[in-house]
């Protein structure tokens, strides 16, 4: 039977449209953080009606498909399962369409345009797609994650950047609807389905996103809160005087703050041979507006110094301003920096962000009580309510196996943050194999109903995904 299906997509698509050499397929069948699984073969279509022929062929031989991007998911959801009996659908060849139209301020692109590719196009117009993050994903991989990044606090997750999709349907049905408008108000929004359901719902051939102009300039500062407190204090002191100019606020623990200097030395260590304070706070503001208009640094140098005369100051330790490049490089070296302290378990949490502190306090106390060899090295999007608590130790001096210890403190920490302080389980990374049990236990039976008809609607046979949404 799959002998047959491959000659068949290699007559429709061209032979080197379909790989089948187990090395070839390597790249395709592990994913960065997790999932390993056997593709049967892996299909590159190149274009709308090519994904659609591979579905069809795909759907009428009865073979389960799992549509692919960048292969930078952190949920496991990208790659076959083990069973060696799933095609991987990578959209990589599906990168032909980028139209950047400068009076919409839109670009309509094809869904495996890559991140990168989009913004260095957009750059010569003055744009960029305002979602921002470590990883070069595809804009299709995007859509079916509904990705966040450090900037959401301005810009929103890409659910808000959307205009129209075009999808193709497990049985090959292509439907279109690349929207240009940004008011439309006529009935059901249906592009919204197939946003951060994991591509089990249809494969993304393209989209229509909103794109914003680049700005001008940039005021970074490195803020340190001597608590979790302090820097909600802080935030809400930011966004109070600077919210038309506040683009991002993360903040990260000493316990994650302190791995980056180890492992980096170059990088460069703003507090010295001094002990961070509990958590330091990145802020960012940026405008469109020229520095003779409007001066940043020193509007947020004034703002920050205001703060800390006040009464709700009195928990900030240190204000460091600096040079964009290099406070952002603390940042995006902790996840790395970790990994070479130990075991890592990262978790991708968010909670109201009134309840950050108390939140990431508990999570604290349950492990000092409980698990006293694992380390807390918590960091993230705070100016959004999210978090990524990494939990680090040391697995050859650990009392426990990793095996036992590791699902075990999934329940107790996802327990907490979702039923004791109304959180998610998965704040920016979206539903895969790898938390697949938490939507079973988190969600709401009335929302897998209807999760579970809309499935049964649109693709019936269940060809799609390794994801369950019911
Ligand atoms: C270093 C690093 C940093 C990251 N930082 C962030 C961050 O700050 N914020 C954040 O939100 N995420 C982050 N991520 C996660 C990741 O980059 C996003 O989830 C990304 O959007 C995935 O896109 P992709 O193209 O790689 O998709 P893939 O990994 O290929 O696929 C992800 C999911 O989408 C489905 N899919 C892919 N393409 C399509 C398509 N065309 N149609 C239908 N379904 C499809 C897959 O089946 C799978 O379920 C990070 C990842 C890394 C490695």
């Amino acid at each position: 039977m799959s002998e047959a299906l491959i000659r068949n997509l290699r007559n429709l698509l061209g032979a080197d449209a379909v790989l089948t050499e187990p090395e070839d397929l390597v790249r395709y069948e592990e994913g960065w953080r997790y999932g390993k699984g056997k593709a049967l073969f892996a299909v590159r279509p190149g274009s709308t009606a090519q994904v659609a022929e591979a579905l069809k062929a795909c759907h009428a031989a009865g073979v389960r498909v799992i549509p692919q991007g960048a292969n930078t998911g952190l949920v496991g959801a990208s790659t076959p399962d083990a069973s060696g009996r799933m095609a991987v659908l990578s959209l990589e060849r599906l990168n032909r369409r980028l139209e950047i139209d400068t009076v919409n301020r839109t670009a309509r692109v094809d869904g495996g345009v890559l991140l990168s590719t989009l913004n260095g196009a957009l750059l010569d117009h003055g744009l960029m797609f305002p979602i921002d993050l470590g990883a070069d994903p595809s804009i299709g991989g995007m859509i079916a994650t509904n990705t966040g990044g450090t900037r959401l606090l301005r810009y929103g997750d890409v659910r808000h950047n959307l205009l129209g999709l075009e999808v193709v349907l497990a049985d090959g049905t292509v439907v279109e609807a690349m929207n240009q408008l940004r008011k439309n108000n006529t009935g059901l929004d249906a592009k919204q389905l197939f946003v951060g359901t994991s591509g089990v719902f249809g494969v993304i051939t393209g989209a229509v996103l909103q794109v914003v102009p680049v700005p001008g300039q940039q005021a970074t500062a490195l803020v340190g809160c001597a608590s979790g407190e302090a820097a909600l204090l802080l935030l809400r002191s930011l966004e109070r005087d600077l919210a038309d100019v506040f683009t991002a606020f993360e903040v990260i623990s000493a316990e994650a703050l302190v791995p980056v200097f180890v492992h980096h030395p170059a990088v460069r260590n703003p507090y010295g041979s001094s002990q961070p304070p509990a958590y330091t706070a990145l802020v960012e503001l940026a405008s469109t507006l020229p520095s003779a208009a409007l001066d940043l640094p020193g509007l947020l140098e004034e703002r920050l110094g205001a703060f800390l005369e006040t009464e709700a100051g009195e928990g900030i330790t240190d204000i460091f301003m600096g040079r964009a490049e290099d406070l952002w490089a603390i940042r995006h070296h902790v996840s790395e920096s970790l990994r070479q302290e130990g075991k890592v378990l990262a978790f991708d949490i968010s909670v109201p962000r009134s309840r950050m502190a108390a939140f990431t306090e508990a999570a604290r106390t349950l492990l000092q009580a409980d698990y006293p060899f694992v380390r807390c090295c918590d960091f993230g999007h705070w100016g959004d309510g999210g978090t990524h608590l990494n939990l680090v130790w040391n697995e050859a001096a650990s009392p426990r196996p990793t095996p036992d210890l590791v699902p075990e403190l999934q329940s107790r920490i996802y327990d907490l943050a979702v039923k004791g302080f109304e959180g998610s389980y998965s704040a920016e990374h979206g539903v895969g194999p790898h938390n697949q049990r938490f939507y079973e236990a988190y969600t709401p039976a009335v929302i897998r109903a209807l999760s579970g008809k809309l499935k049964a609607h649109l693709d019936a046979e269940g060809i799609l995904g390794t994801t369950k949404l019911d």
